[in-house]
């Protein structure tokens, strides 16, 4: 078996795919988890698809050294526009925006009946990933959130299904959900109390910038900011404390 060095971020990625699938590693980049999947022999099948010329080439260089070529096919194009319906089963959209992702899903619909899995993991722009899944009738079954390197990386798992089931019933409405995550709120891990401390901070240094500004127009926008730190005080509250919401 050849041997695939792989991040932490990849290899949790990896974990997602159901054994023996046929995978779609979309803007697969050096196609490392393509390889690791065909190599760790958890998919029978992965097509990985790059947009771009630079990455396309480092991923056919890449796949050419396995053992596991023939179970790969290496494709240039835009999102799922690589794909043909129904010969994937699960489909990985990984270290991307979460607006990128939701485009490329939306714009690659008619690819995604006989998915059965959807793994993706946005850098940044979770809600809006979440948000399509719920338009889309994609139900959330699982969230991942770690750390690696300095950086805090969510990953978003959903089957077809019912998405308002993670959402009902719940202490926090569907909104705050959307932003929190409603696997990551149930599980309540300190890695996500560090992302939304990082997120305090962040807000702090915009307010504190706003507050020297004497520009009539940034009242409204330091209004602005004071209510979402209030809203982000109290999710660290709950975070520290076990709490659904101190509102309720
Ligand atoms: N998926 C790998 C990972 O998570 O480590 C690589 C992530 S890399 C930052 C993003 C890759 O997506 C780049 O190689 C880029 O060329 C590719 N990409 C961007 N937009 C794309 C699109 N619409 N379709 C396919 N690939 C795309």
């Amino acid at each position: 078996m050849t041997s695939i060095v792989l991040s932490k971020r990849l290899k949790k990625i990896a974990e997602y795919c159901p054994a023996g699938s046929r995978v779609a590693d979309i803007g697969s980049d050096h196609a490392l988890l393509t390889s690791y999947l065909l190599a760790s022999g958890l998919a029978a099948f992965v097509i990985a698809g790059e947009l771009n010329e630079g990455p396309y080439q480092a991923a056919r260089e890449q796949v050419a050294k396995l053992t596991a070529a023939d179970r790969a096919s290496v494709r240039k194009g835009d999102g799922l526009a690589v794909l043909a319906p129904g010969e994937v089963n699960a489909v990985c959209i990984a270290g991307m925006g979460g607006q990128l992702i939701s485009s490329i899903l939306e714009s690659g619909k008619a690819k995604l009946p006989g998915v059965q899995r959807l793994i993706l993991q946005p850098n940044v722009g979770e809600e809006a990933v979440r948000r399509w899944l719920l338009d889309n009738r994609w139900q959330l079954i699982a969230e991942d959130i770690l750390e690696e390197d300095g950086v805090i990386y969510e990953i978003l798992v959903a089957e077809p299904g019912d998405p308002l089931a993670p959402y009902r019933e719940k202490a926090r409405s569907l909104e705050e959900l959307l932003r929190l995550g409603p696997w990551l709120w149930e599980e309540k891990s300190p890695i996500l109390r560090q992302k939304w401390e990082r997120e305090r901070e962040k807000l702090k240094a915009i307010l504190a910038q706003l507050a020297k500004s004497r520009r009539p127009e940034t009242k409204e926008r330091y209004e602005q900011v004071v209510k979402e730190l209030d809203w982000i005080e109290e999710v660290i509250r709950c975070l520290q404390t076990g709490k659904p919401s101190f509102n309720t």
